[in-house]
């Protein structure tokens, strides 16, 4: 009998400028901000960040490669469908989410009053217990570059029970 795979780690990163006037969507959820992302898809840098480290647990190709911004497709897609796809692949190998962290790094909207909506939502999409996913606010106190939205995310995945 052949000992069973090991725990594999998946890294991802996203970012995006942030304009008044656009939806602000994140982990799925829409928030209450003045300022959204500018994007082809709806612009969820956390589950843009999130879906890369599935894939790259995964060993699969990246969000960009699998979802061109050049395919119409795409346009104002619901960001859901790409961390659904990345699981599809993960779970074809055998592989489930253990456990994801996640830094986001943002001055406007605060994070903090969403966070643990947020985390419960990303626990949800990931079919994990609260207590496995983690999201950590940052702000840059003002630095350059204008308002934008910049998102870390790392996945342990194994394999499933
Ligand atoms: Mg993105």
């Amino acid at each position: 009998m052949s000992a069973p795979d090991p725990p594999r780690i998946g890294l991802g990163w996203d970012r995006h400028r942030l304009e008044p006037g656009r939806p602000c969507v994140l982990g799925g959820l829409e928030i209450d901000s003045p300022l959204g992302p500018a994007a082809h898809s709806d612009g969820d840098a956390l589950l843009h960040a999130l879906t890369d480290a599935l894939l790259g647990a995964a060993g699969e190709p990246d969000l960009g490669s699998l979802f061109p911004d050049s395919d119409p497709a795409w346009k104002d897609a619901p960001s859901t469908r790409f961390l659904e796809e990345a699981l599809r692949r993960l779970r074809a190998r055998g592989l489930e989410p253990w456990s994801a962290d996640l830094v986001v790094v943002c001055d406007r909207p605060r994070l903090a009053p969403h966070r643990d909506r947020l985390r419960r939502a990303l626990a949800a999409l990931l079919g994990l217990p609260v207590d496995r996913v983690n999201l950590k606010g940052k702000s840059t106190e003002g630095g350059p570059g204008g308002d934008r939205i910049e998102v870390t995310a790392v996945v342990l995945a194994g394999p499933a029970a």
